[in-house]
């Protein structure tokens, strides 16, 4: 049974066309600058080269349509129809209040999804766009929505208030929502199976670290605690994201730089974190080269980025009265030793101790912790395409 597993952004299209049944990727790829002009399909095969294709692409609609032409194609397409996809499941970042699990889409959801907007008018939008297209082109085909902030939604009211005069959460849904749930609930799963025991009987901090970043504190199962809040702007400082800073800082910026509602938006969004700090790149590869020949900025960047997660790992664990793992994941999670050694040196006293020479792992799920350590760390890859494909075919059962 074949799932197409759909993540849509303002200009790009994710995709991957996963065999549930034994798991395997068949084929995936990325349409790009969609609406824009150079339009790109980029697309892989299992097992041969990515190809390329320059194809007009002025929306959604016509991406998707360019899709399933080359997973129909028949030098390079994996299915000879697309009656062949028995599902489609798509990410939705921002399911408010409104959505605690994934849902089976129909007229009543999509509904419910437009309410949405309102609270993440970058992101649902999209996502949106993408369900609609897929709708039109592939009708009578089932599709799942798979929430970033589901998974969260199990969180106790005094975590996700602000501090704020309670009539402002009552009003528009103000309050700390949490994203990246579908790879914190993966990872927790993974890294519980890998200890041996049942999610129920552990407490697990999980660091997603990659270009967004976000720490989660999970009770036996259950999100208690995330960084990120009624956006995905708050918490660690992330690739071009500032995380958490003073608000009040806001108002003087305004003030002092003449800057826009939609200016001081991008100036957090997206020039912040570590490129801002470091002025060299928002990719970690960069950064530590730049860092490794002596770049100051760029060392202070990452310096700031690990004692942050620390932080956070600290935190949750007295959130949770004790933490039995914590995982890293995520591009930098599972790629980045450095960034691990500064996390996690000098927690022996919380029982967070380290086999060094393991933690040189890239890219594979190990157990890196001493042997006699209290507390198991874990790297885990991520995996959210199959996470999202595995919950289109528990709804569809
Ligand atoms: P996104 O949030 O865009 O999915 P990723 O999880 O891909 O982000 O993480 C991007 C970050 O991970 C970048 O800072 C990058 O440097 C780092 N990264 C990704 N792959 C590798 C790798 N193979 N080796 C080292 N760092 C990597």
């Amino acid at each position: 049974m074949k799932i197409l597993v759909i993540n849509t952004g303002s200009s790009s299209l994710k995709y991957q066309l996963i065999d549930i049944l034994n798991e395997e990727v068949l084929a995936k790829g990325l349409c790009d600058r969609i609406g824009i002009d150079n339009s790109f399909i980029k697309h892989t095969k299992a097992g041969s080269d990515a190809v390329v294709i320059e194809k007009d692409m002025i929306n959604h609609k016509v991406a998707i349509k360019q899709v399933l032409d080359v997973l129909t194609d028949k030098k390079i397409g994996v299915i000879s129809e697309m009656s062949e996809i028995a599902a489609v499941g798509h990410r939705v970042v921002h399911g408010g209040e409104k959505f605690h699990d994934s849902v089976i889409i129909d007229d009543d959801v999509m509904k419910t999804l437009k309410e949405c907007i309102e609270l993440a008018p970058l992101h649902n939008p999209p996502n949106i766009v993408g369900i609609e297209a897929c709708q039109h082109i592939m009708p009578g085909t089932p599709m799942v929505a798979v929430f970033d902030t589901a998974f969260h939604q199990t969180m106790p009211r005094h975590a996700y208030l602000y501090a704020l005069p309670y009539d402002i959460y009552e009003k528009y849904g103000v309050r700390k929502y949490g994203f990246h749930g579908t790879s914190h609930k993966y990872v927790a799963h993974r890294a519980a199976a890998m200890l041996g025991k049942s999610v129920d009987a552990v407490n697990i901090v999980t660091c997603h670290l990659g270009n967004g970043a976000s720490v989660c504190a999970i009770r036996k199962g259950k999100s208690v605690e995330t960084s990120m809040g009624f956006t995905p702007l708050a918490g660690l400082a992330m690739g071009t994201r500032s995380g958490t800073i003073d608000p009040a800082v806001i108002p003087i910026l305004m003030e002092k730089e003449k800057m826009s509602i939609k200016e001081i938006n991008d100036f957090l969004n997206k020039k912040s974190g570590v490129l801002g700090i470091s002025g060299v790149s928002s990719d970690f590869r960069d950064i530590e080269a730049a860092a490794d020949s002596g770049n100051e900025r760029a060392a202070l960047a990452i310096d700031i980025f690990c004692y942050r997660v620390k932080k956070y790992i600290g935190e949750y664990a007295a959130v949770m009265d004790g933490v039995d793992a914590v995982v890293f994941t995520a591009g930098i999670g599972e790629n980045n030793p450095l960034v691990r050694k500064k996390v996690l040196s000098g927690m022996d006293y919380m029982g967070i101790e380290i086999d060094w020479d393991k933690n040189s792992i890239i890219g594979k799920e190990l157990d890196i912790s001493a042997p006699n350590s209290k507390v198991r760390t874990l790297v885990i890859p991520t995996n959210e395409e199959l996470a999202i494909a595995r919950e289109t075919l528990k709804l569809l059962k």
